[in-house]
């Protein structure tokens, strides 16, 4: 299996910041961190120069930092205070300006840049990591492929258990159990199970409501892999699903189908969005989908890039997104179907593989 080419990634880093006129990028955002060097702790902090590359950590990491990013940095385990060391660290890198993520850090630690940092000119920088893991290596797309495969074996088992009955929690809680026995590292967010008239909650999470004959059965769920996460909805029916329903869940199907099959590398995202919220106008259900169409997944579940009604940034080749319309009948229910899509310079490719017929369990 293809593994993460930190020093490629370093690079392309090197490459922003000196287009941005900077010395250094202090890396905050765990994830950027793992990104850079591999790092998968909670804990620590990463100094990118032209040159050099340093993660600093605490005594509990000392181990696994030096396990997962020796060959791509170099190590400090700080025993007392991970500032203090940055001062130094940055005295020693002789660093002048140098970027801080803006979107990451807290006041407490800009008044921190201030004080203990006062020798350096801070610079907000936005966004100069994430736009790198918007595209997707090799090793990147073989994890979330992995997450993708994990999730599906998980929902197959679980809804094999669903009885009617059942609470969403129950159900939540079989889902949780097969997902770890599938080998999921973690839950990427909250699982949702909503039953009946709260599947008209677009981010309901489980409830004690126990599910019943006629329902729908929404769950959006996902798996991590090696950090990746997958990211998926389907929505069921308990026992035979009326008219009403078929007819709003052929109308999500119709609109999941015409976006993944539509949406292209290139595209902006609102166009991509455009593709199945027209249908869905067409159809005459446009105010009952009142969610953007779907985001990018990686290291988080929602990353860039993004896929809505203001979203102007073209979609990268590479990048894996998420396509997921849904129509929301409140006090009656909704339907949501989201698959994860790679999008390639020869077209869309779906990771997901989970059948989007309408299951009657
Ligand atoms: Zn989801
Ligand atoms: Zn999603």
């Amino acid at each position: 299996m293809a593994q993460p080419n930190h020093a490629e990634r370093q690079a392309k880093l090197r490459t922003a910041l000196a287009g941005a006129s900077l010395d250094a990028l202090l890396v905050t955002a765990m994830p950027n961190v793992r990104y850079l060097c591999g790092f998968s702790g909670s804990s620590g902090m990463l100094v990118v120069t032209h040159d050099r590359c340093v993660l600093i950590t605490d005594f509990r990491y000392a181990v696994q930092s030096r396990e997962q990013s020796a060959h791509a940095a170099d190590v400090i385990i700080e025993g007392t205070s991970l500032w203090a060391r940055l001062w130094t660290t940055l005295a020693e890198l002789k660093v002048g300006a140098i970027g801080f993520e803006s979107a990451h850090v807290t006041h407490a630690d800009a008044m921190r840049f201030l004080e203990g940092g006062a020798r350096h000119q801070w610079r907000p920088a936005v966004n100069l990591v994430e736009v790198l893991r918007e595209q997707k290596d090799a090793s990147e797309v073989a994890a979330i492929r992995a997450a993708v495969a994990i999730a599906e074996r998980a929902l197959e088992r679980t809804i094999a258990q669903v009885r009617v009955g059942m609470t969403e929690m129950a159900i939540g809680g079989r889902l949780e159990f097969e997902l770890r026995e599938a080998g999921s590292e973690a839950f990427p967010f909250e699982t949702i199970v909503a039953s009946g008239e709260r599947s008209a909650l677009p981010h309901a999470r489980c409830s004690s409501r126990a599910v019943k004959p006629g329902d729908f059965l929404l769950i959006d769920y996902g798996a991590v892999s090696d950090g990746y996460c997958s990211d998926i909805t389907r929505t069921f029916s308990m026992g035979s699903a009326n008219a009403e329903m078929r007819e709003v869940y052929a109308v999500v199907r119709e609109a999941n189908a015409t976006a993944s099959g539509g949406v292209r590398a290139g595209m902006r995202g609102k166009d991509a969005d455009a593709l199945a919220r027209n249908y869905i106008e067409r159809r005459g259900l446009g105010a009952e989908f009142g969610h953007s169409l779907g985001h990018g997944i990686g290291l988080e579940v929602h990353e860039s890039p993004r896929l809505s009604k203001a979203a102007d940034a073209p979609l990268p080749a590479q990048s894996v997104v998420t396509i997921e319309p849904g129509v929301y009948r409140d006090g009656w229910g909704g339907v949501r179907i989201e698959d994860d899509v790679l999008l390639t310079t020869e077209g869309p490719v779906v990771l997901t593989s989970f059948t989007r017929e309408l299951l009657e369990l």
